[in-house]
This record gives structure tokens, sequence and C-alpha cells, in this order.
């Protein structure tokens, strides 16, 4: 499948990776938005919050459950904005579900995560 962040998790693309376990990795986004913005992402290839099956909140609810750590991880030491960009409208740019972590700093409002 020709989809960057599965080459990502699979080592084939580098990054900066700051958290990895059996389910998810997480990473530096290559074009940061805050001081700390960093990407978490499913090792199972889903394509959006639209393409989420019901047997995935096990991978959904592990990725909210460690996202406090991998902002920490990060360098969000003090708060931090969550945020999935789903589809055209939202300017998702890479097809394989997920999260910004953005923070390091106060964020104004209208940083999104998206390049567009
Ligand atoms: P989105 O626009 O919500 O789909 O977010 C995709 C994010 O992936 C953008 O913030 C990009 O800066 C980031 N990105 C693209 N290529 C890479 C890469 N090779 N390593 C790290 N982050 C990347």
């Amino acid at each position: 499948m020709d989809c960057l962040f599965c080459k990502i998790i699979g080592g084939e693309v580098p990054s900066n990776k700051i958290y990895e376990d059996d389910m998810i990795f997480a990473f530096r986004d290559i074009a940061p938005e805050a001081k700390c913005h960093v990407l978490v992402v499913p090792k199972k290839h889903i394509g959006s919050i639209d393409e989420l099956k019901s047997e995935d909140g096990e991978i959904v609810a592990h990725i909210f459950s460690k996202i406090p750590e991998i902002a920490r991880l990060g360098g969000c030491t003090d708060g931090y904005r969550v945020i999935s960009n789903c589809g055209h409208d939202a300017g998702q740019s890479v097809k394989h579900l997920h999260f910004h972590v953005l923070g390091g700093e106060k964020l104004p409002l209208h940083i999104n995560g998206s390049m567009e």
C-alpha cells in the first residue's frame, strides 16, 4: 500500500519517533505548527475517522489513553490541543488516521494541524 505513514511506521521513511508500542506510533510533524507538534497514528491502516469501525474502538481508546504521556514526551508541558482532520474540507493531506498533538507554547486559536 502506498501510504506515507505506513512507510514511517515500517521504518521505510525516516521519522523523529517519540513513542511506539504494538498498536500505535508517534513522531514529530515534519512541518511543525507549534513548538510541540506530534502525530499519533495507529499501526493498522485506517484512512480517517470516516473509516473507523466499531472493532477499532480499542485502538482509539489506546491512542487517547497514551496521548498525555506522548504529549509530555514531545514537550507539551502545560497543556495541548488534539486535532484530527478528516476529508477534503478539513484539509486532510495524509490518508492514514492521525491525531495532531500541539502545544509547548500558548496556542493561537487558528492552529488546526492542517498544511492547507
Ligand atoms: P493532515 O494535513 O491533517 O493530513 O496532516 C498531515 C501532517 O503530516 C502534516 O501536518 C504534515 O506536515 C505531516 N507530514 C507529512 N509528511 C511527513 C513526514 N514525512 N514526517 C512527518 N510528518 C509529515
